[in-house]
């Protein structure tokens, strides 16, 4: 028996090396782009940085939302450059892409940092309208266990800014929208694909800001920041596009939504969501309005942005991606 488990052992190790090595000659291939390639604003003017066909994989280096300024728990606040907070590395330029087609994004892989830290600023977060100081804390993180002080939280490792270019103008990486930017979703993690509308040849697509875990709301107005790696596979829907960007995981679709209030972003996920359970259940308004009732879940992605940020959560079982880029 010992003699049994120790075969398996062996094998088991061979196996875990096999696929280690094998991993290690495709990331050779893989292109990677590099955190100095950063911007701060999404543009349809920005150079592209690296190109890539649909269904191809690129690693993506990023730095931390405040670009490795924050050294130490007694740095000031005040001493930040703000131009230089919310970067996104890239753009990447994917080949075939056009106006009218839709992004995927599939988040393959993150690799975060060693550590991760997380600010008050004071008059921002939920409880903006509380006294209280400015503060830096350090917490020890991996993609498994981000530590705060002696807690241990399950790390849930994220994206935290992805977009492409708009069609005109530019818009800074910290705000939100039907881009993508700074939407700061929890469930944008590792096995995750995102669906954004495209609006300039190439897409352009940049993505940073990445968080060892973030709860819903993100009320302090910073998460578990950290810089790190981000593989993704690109790939493009031809000649049709979501209203609004979606994200997908094995159990749901939600559909990503904005607005200057909580309510106004609930409002706008909640009309998308109803319309889709007309569509893929061939339901009257009544009929889809009862059904979101049961099987749409509203949730919060951040409150505490100028743009409020939410996200209606719909199990696979009742919609389908199609259904979104046919409304
Ligand atoms: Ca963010
Ligand atoms: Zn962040």
């Amino acid at each position: 028996m010992g003699q049994r488990f120790d075969v398996f052992k062996i094998c088991s190790h061979i196996r875990f090396i096999a696929s280690m090595v094998s991993r290690m000659c495709a990331k050779d291939m893989v292109k990677k782009i590099d955190s100095t390639k950063i911007i701060y604003k999404f543009s349809a003017a920005n150079k592209p940085v690296e190109e890539a066909s649909p269904g191809e994989l690129v690693i993506f280096e990023t730095l931390d939302c405040l670009s490795g300024q924050i050294k130490s728990e007694m740095d000031s606040i005040s001493a930040i450059d703000w131009s230089r907070v919310n970067g996104a590395t890239g753009p990447l330029y994917v080949r075939n892409t056009e106006p009218g087609d839709t992004l995927v994004v599939e988040i393959v892989d993150i690799n975060v940092d060693d550590k991760a830290f997380i600010l008050t600023v004071p008059g921002y977060g939920f409880l903006s309208d509380k006294k209280f100081s400015s503060k830096i804390k350090f917490l020890e993180a991996d993609k498994y266990v981000t530590k705060f002080g002696s807690l241990k939280i399950k790390s849930n490792p994220m994206v935290g800014t992805i977009g492409v270019a708009p069609a005109y103008g530019e818009i800074p990486c910290g705000d939100l929208g039907r881009h993508g930017g700074n939407m700061d979703v929890p469930i944008l993690n590792a096995g995750s694909k995102l669906y954004l509308p495209v609006s300039v040849k190439g897409a352009l697509l940049a993505l940073g800001d990445l968080h060892t875990i973030q709860a819903d709301g993100e009320l302090c107005v910073s998460a578990a920041e950290t810089s790190g790696e981000v593989l993704v596979r690109v790939d493009v829907i031809k000649g049709k596009q979501p209203r609004l960007p979606l994200i997908e995981n094995r159990d749901i679709v939600a559909v990503l939504a904005f607005g200057n209030t909580v309510d106004e972003a609930l409002h706008a996920a909640t009309e998308t969501a109803i319309e889709a359970l007309m569509f893929s259940n061939n339901l009257s308004f009544e009929g889809a309005y009862m059904l979101g009732s049961l099987v749409v879940n509203l949730r919060i992605n951040q409150l505490v942005d100028p743009k409020k940020g939410v996200r209606a959560e719909i199990s696979k079982d009742f919609v389908k991606i199609k259904d979104f880029l046919t409304i």
